[in-house]
């Protein structure tokens, strides 16, 4: 687990509005709008914004937001104490690289402590004040107050323990959401959803997405740039040539000079990601792969040896 306070440059008495500053403030700092191109701003941003996430219980200002749509929201009312007791749940979202180009929406399944249905998550029947306390939950010694020992400070105890639920209140069951997956999130950002997680003493607490992306057979995701090699047989390269290909959103076609670098790489613009929240288009990078053939005949060899002895050749 990371030290999320620290990341935000507080210590861990930080209030609520001291965390919403700093994270303002951070997230100005390293915003990859005023950052581009630098790749710790963007993994300082994420991890500010996941910072974020995980210490409150409260949507992310608007604007600020460049994972798109409404993920780490849902609470308006803001930090719910008892809400904030309950150990959230984190789970794996994996997802391709289709869905996010695209944008999605996914179930994902989990599994999830819900409220008993017998004893409505009390754990018990039959409640009888408690003869320690007197139902007050509490006992008072001088100026100074006590949580009751023998009721766990509510004031009543279940005079037979529920069967169904053994006591805890709740029940471990499997449990489907459907999460939108933002067009151009990128991995290692946390989706939050409110309420939806484990029950405990009368309340849900929240769930963690983590989002993993699948690696590609062609593609790689760098920020919001799409990624791919193209193989192309050397002599094309030579002569020049053109060439089509995939990307992501369909056929390409480029043209590949004549004499070009073996390892050049062409920039298609605005054929990358597309982050819906901050409206920035990433580009495509094409590498090429030079192929040599796997053999040769004796009369292509001779060819060869004729070609080395040109001019352009002896080099
Ligand atoms: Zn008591
Ligand atoms: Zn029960």
């Amino acid at each position: 687990m990371k030290d999320y306070y620290s990341i935000l440059g507080l210590n861990d008495k930080a209030s609520d509005e001291e965390i919403k500053k700093a994270y303002r403030k951070l997230s100005k700092k390293y915003h990859p709008d005023l950052n581009p191109n630098s790749k710790s701003a963007e993994s300082n941003f994420k991890d500010v914004s996941e910072a974020y996430a995980i210490l409150t219980g409260k949507q992310k200002p608007k604007n600020e937001n460049p994972f798109g749509g409404n993920p780490f929201g849902g609470n308006p009312f803001g930090g719910n104490p008892f809400t904030r007791n309950v150990k959230p749940i984190k789970v794996r979202l994996t997802t391709s690289l289709e869905e996010i180009f695209n944008g999605s929406t996914k179930e994902i399944q989990y599994k999830a402590k819900e409220a008993c249905f017998k004893c409505n998550g009390e754990g018990g029947h039959n409640p009888q004040t408690c003869n320690q306390c007197g139902g007050r939950g509490h006992i008072q010694q001088g100026q100074f107050m006590f949580v009751c020992n023998n009721c766990n400070g509510l004031g009543s105890i279940h005079k037979t323990t529920c069967y169904t639920c053994q006591g805890e209140g709740s029940i471990l069951r499997n449990k489907k959401v459907n999460i939108k997956i933002p067009k151009g999130v990128t991995e290692g950002t946390v989706i939050r959803y409110p309420k939806i997680g484990d029950f405990n003493k009368g309340t849900y607490g929240d769930v963690y997405f983590y989002i993993e992306v699948k690696p590609h057979k062609i593609f790689t995701m760098d920020g919001l740039n799409l990624k791919r090699d193209l193989e192309v047989p050397i002599i094309d390269i030579l002569l020049g040539s053109e060439k089509e290909f995939e990307t992501l959103s369909g056929l390409v076609k480029i043209k590949i000079p004549k004499l070009s670098d073996l390892d050049k790489t062409f920039r298609l613009k605005a054929k990358g990601f597309h982050d819906e929240q901050t409206n920035i288009i990433g580009d495509m990078y094409v590498k090429l792969k030079p192929q040599v053939p796997k053999k040769l005949t004796p009369e292509e060899e001779n060819k060869l040896k004729e070609l080395k002895l040109q001019p352009n050749f002896n080099i």
